[in-house]
């Protein structure tokens, strides 16, 4: 059993990433779980080495440790095409030539048309049921297809720790992309069975995302994790947390005076764990944490510095 951190390095962590991390790993210490991390590098061309080795450096700085060697999506690639195989023998992989402008152009043209089932912006299935020539034809005017899972619109529910019940309908997601990269929502699901995760905590951004991962997981012979969607950290104008909201990450605040055992203080105070201004440690932390003391709501920036 595992809990993980699961972080693209495509820039610094910030204090969301942070707060998100903590929750993590008390989440996976508390119940007696490993606790890995994962960097989601699928994406070489803004993945990079140098991000990865600030967001491991910042973990650190924080406390946290890991369990073994830390896993890189971006070796890992032989094995999402292996999954990707098992589903296509299971009849469950298409073809897709589509370009995106395409498709917006079809939603929108579909726009008023019945096809309530499906969640917003999802593909419209375009190319699910081509022929053997109509596909012949798209290749020889040099596109080279995305490979897409073959739904039927069917609804699937979560049952969140924070969130409660979350139910959403499964559109027809992106396998591997049309360069041939895996794509996010197959590898995830690849990686969580192949590690023996169990308890998946992560951004609120993503709770849309886990009802196509539950099919993909029993697709692939597994189950479902128990979900934390944690409620994300905004800027003071209401909006995901970005650089434009000033000092953000661990180097930021540095930069202001604070130093990484502040931050873990405040972040502690942020989920019900301390005391405002109240010194912290991991092992104080881990023997207060209980779950319901998280507030339900996303988190103003300000509130944590
Ligand atoms: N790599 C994703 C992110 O940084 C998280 C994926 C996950 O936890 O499932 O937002």
């Amino acid at each position: 059993m595992a809990g993980r951190f699961a972080p693209s390095p495509t820039g610094a962590l910030h204090l969301g990433n942070l707060r998100t991390a903590l929750l993590a790993w008390l989440a996976a210490r508390t119940s007696g779980r490993r606790f890995l991390v994962r960097m989601e590098d699928l994406d070489q061309h803004t993945s990079s080495l140098d991000h990865e080795r600030r967001q491991l450096a910042d973990l650190a700085a924080l406390g946290l440790d890991w369990d073994g060697e830390v896993v890189r999506q971006s070796e890992r690639f032989d094995r999402y095409r292996a999954a990707i195989g098992e589903l296509d023998r299971l009849g469950q992989v298409y073809e897709c030539f589509c370009t995106r402008r395409e498709i917006r152009a079809e939603i929108e043209a579909a726009a008023s048309a019945p096809h309530a089932h499906l969640p917003d912006g999802a593909y419209p299935g375009t190319c699910r049921d081509l022929s053997d020539d109509e596909r012949a034809e798209r290749r020889t005017s040099g596109r080279s297809p995305a490979l897409r899972l073959r739904t039927n619109g069917e609804v699937h529910a979560v049952v969140d720790r924070f969130a409660g019940r979350y139910v959403g309908a499964v559109d027809d997601v992106v396998l591997a992309r049309a360069d041939g990269v895996p794509a996010y929502n197959l590898a995830v699901v690849v990686d969580d069975l192949a590690q023996g995760v169990d308890q998946v905590v992560r951004g609120g951004d993503l709770l849309s995302s886990a009802p196509r991962q539950v099919l993909l997981a029993e697709l692939l012979g597994g189950s479902s994790p128990e979900y934390w969607h944690v409620p994300l950290v905004l800027g003071g104008d209401g909006e995901r947390l970005a650089k434009r909201h000033g000092a953000v990450t661990l180097a930021e605040l540095a930069g202001g005076g604070w130093s990484a055992a502040q931050v873990l203080g405040s972040l502690a105070t942020s989920i019900g764990c301390a005391a405002p201004g109240e010194p912290v440690t991991l092992d104080d932390l881990a023997d207060r944490f209980d779950p319901g003391l998280v507030p339900p709501g996303p988190v103003a920036v300000d509130e944590l510095r």
